[in-house]
């Protein structure tokens, strides 16, 4: 499984300096008035299935001898409300393909500084490097630049 950034996260919790980026990297948490430091995770489409299968998820936390108490929750939100440190103000963009308005968070450029909805991208990207590279191969395009 691997650790998401999500858009209530208030800490980086950086990997500790002792272990490479193969073993460990950054997790996104949230920490609330409760206490509690919520990240969330998400896996591959065969880890679901098998978690559909056999109904288990181990947990490993480095923690010496013992661990704090922890929860886990499937359902696709545990915030109900955000919390009062983030800005429920979203920045609208219009998408250059469908001209959708879209949270600009959300949004990808490219190389030419136009924005593009996530469903837009997903189908111009393929397209868009297919033909990069179609420019590189007749020379019309420096990939050094
Ligand atoms: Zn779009």
């Amino acid at each position: 499984m691997n650790p998401l950034k999500f858009k209530e996260a208030t800490v980086e919790l950086k990997k500790p300096s002792n272990m490479s980026d193969e073993d460990c990297g950054s997790l996104y948490v949230c920490q609330t008035e409760k206490g509690e430091c919520i990240s969330v995770w998400t896996t591959s489409f065969w880890e679901r299935l098998k978690f559909l299968f056999h109904g288990k998820i181990w947990i490993g936390i480095l923690s010496g001898d013992t661990q704090p108490a922890i929860w886990l929750d499937c359902t696709n939100t545990v915030f109900t409300s955000a919390p009062p440190n983030t800005p429920e103000e979203k920045c609208l963009e219009k998408c250059e393909s469908c001209e959708k308005e879209t949270d600009f968070d959300t949004m990808e450029e490219d190389a030419d500084a136009n924005y593009f909805c996530p469903e837009c991208w997903e189908e111009l990207a393929p397209v868009m490097r297919a033909e990069y590279e179609e420019l590189v191969k007749r020379g019309e395009i420096d990939p050094e630049n």
